[in-house]
């Protein structure tokens, strides 16, 4: 086994070189029309490792069925599943995707190849999530090199649109039965601490109708943006109630450390407002919009049966009152049992490589993979390469540790190796 570590610990040139034909590839999205390339890329690494590989395509009409606020995005969804039947007891699952989201003008480095500086490499998608199939390559190789046979059959989807959701390549995979296994492990996530949780998301939109008239005599017409200020206080009470709630799953470890939570916690956020044309014309119309995400111990039925009562308590306040509402789940909550073997066993694995006690801890945010756990029942968690607050995922330069890439190498190589 240390032979397998050391061996790793000397490839991490070439596991980079992979990292940045991956990052060469702009798989950004919106639009997410370069994905074949990356899926092609991907197919034929797998290929020479003799996996039986599959290219899934998510039609065009149950993408725009799914995503009806994605008719817009042109280019094939295309993901991959790459499957190893060693004859082992268990099968692995092992999963993450390969689309990233845009690059912004404000990039100290060029976004779309990865820059070695300082100890560590830049480039969009290095952490979130190009890194984990860059070391999952090298890890696999090594490992037909030193003919080292998995401890587990391997099942590896590398999906798209993660980053746009909600049907993600991930979740179509789950609905065409593509992710059979025992055990999942996620490599969408951070090396600060493994997620075993994460918040469930709702989408809700509010409409307050007026009439527009000449400002001059806007006695005569009635301002839709002043009919919403009854409808924000109303949602800022909701806020403040449902702010006030804690989930039994610890936070991670970043978070208490710089805010002082220690468990997940659900919010509400007013995120999107549009309305008016112009100074002098009353506006008819007024868009709220904002999402709500919710503990693994709440559910989507009191979600909504909660934002429904806020909106009839509003109304019966302020009976000339004009609005229509939606209330839609986007995700679920994930919530594995953190006394699970699987998850110890990458705890402990986890904690080996690094050198550190790698803390079990729920995500504030809400995961595809949530849909994907709800659709197999898989014990599933998520670790990744880059940390939570320094690699600047979504942001300007991101980053991650060389020094993590290669720890993330080991913990692949001996979680798979055994
Ligand atoms: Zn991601």
């Amino acid at each position: 086994m240390l032979e397998l570590s050391e061996y790793l610990g000397k490839r991490t040139g070439e596991t980079i070189k992979v990292l940045d034909e991956l990052v060469r590839i702009q798989t950004h999205v919106p639009p997410g029309d370069n994905y074949e390339k990356a899926i092609d890329y991907a197919v034929s690494r797998f290929e020479n490792l003799g996996f039986e590989v599959e290219k899934i395509f998510m039609p065009r009409e149950l993408f725009e069925t799914k995503n009806p606020r994605l008719t817009h995005l042109k280019g094939d969804r295309v993901n991959l599943s790459a499957i190893k039947n060693v004859g082992a007891k268990k099968t692995l699952l092992i999963n993450t995707h390969l689309d990233v989201v845009p690059a912004s003008e404000n990039w100290s480095f060029p976004p779309f190849e990865c820059t070695a500086r300082d100890g560590r490499i830049f480039g969009r998608g290095v952490a979130d999530s190009k890194g984990g199939p860059a070391a999952l390559f090298t890890v696999l190789s090594a490992m037909e090199e030193l003919e080292i046979k998995p401890k587990y059959n391997l099942n590896i989807a590398l999906t798209t649109d993660e980053e746009m959701g909600p049907y993600s390549g991930l979740c179509h995979l789950a609905d065409l039965g593509k992710l059979k296994a025992d055990y999942f492990l996620s490599m969408d996530g951070d090396s600060d601490d493994i997620t075993i949780a994460s918040n469930g998301n709702v989408d809700w939109q509010i409409d307050v109708f007026g009439k527009s008239y000449h400002s001059g005599s806007s006695f005569m017409g009635v301002n839709a943006i002043e009919k919403t200020i009854p409808v924000m206080n109303e949602l800022m009470a909701l806020k403040e109630k449902v702010e006030k709630r804690r989930s039994k799953v610890p936070a991670s470890l970043v978070i208490s450390e710089k805010t002082g939570l220690k468990t997940l916690m659900p919010v509400l956020n007013i995120t999107v407002m549009n309305a008016g044309v112009k100074q002098n014309i009353i506006p008819d119309r007024c868009t709220m919009k904002g999402d709500r995400r919710f503990i693994p111990e709440e559910n989507y039925d009191d979600v909504r049966n909660e934002f429904e009562t806020a909106m009839t308590n509003v109304r019966n306040h302020h009976p000339d009152l004009n609005i229509s509402y939606s209330c839609d789940e986007i995700y679920a909550p994930m919530l594995t049992d953190m006394n699970h073997p699987w998850i110890k066993e990458v705890q402990t694995v986890a904690s080996e490589v690094s050198g550190r006690i790698i803390t079990l801890a729920g995500a504030q945010g809400s995961l595809d993979v949530a849909y994907a756990v709800k659709v197999t029942g898989l014990p599933a968690c998520c670790f990744g390469i880059g940390r939570r607050i320094e690699s600047n995922a979504h942001a300007d330069d991101e980053n991650i540790r060389i020094e993590d890439l290669v720890m993330y190498t080991k913990f692949l190589g001996k979680l798979i190796a055994g």
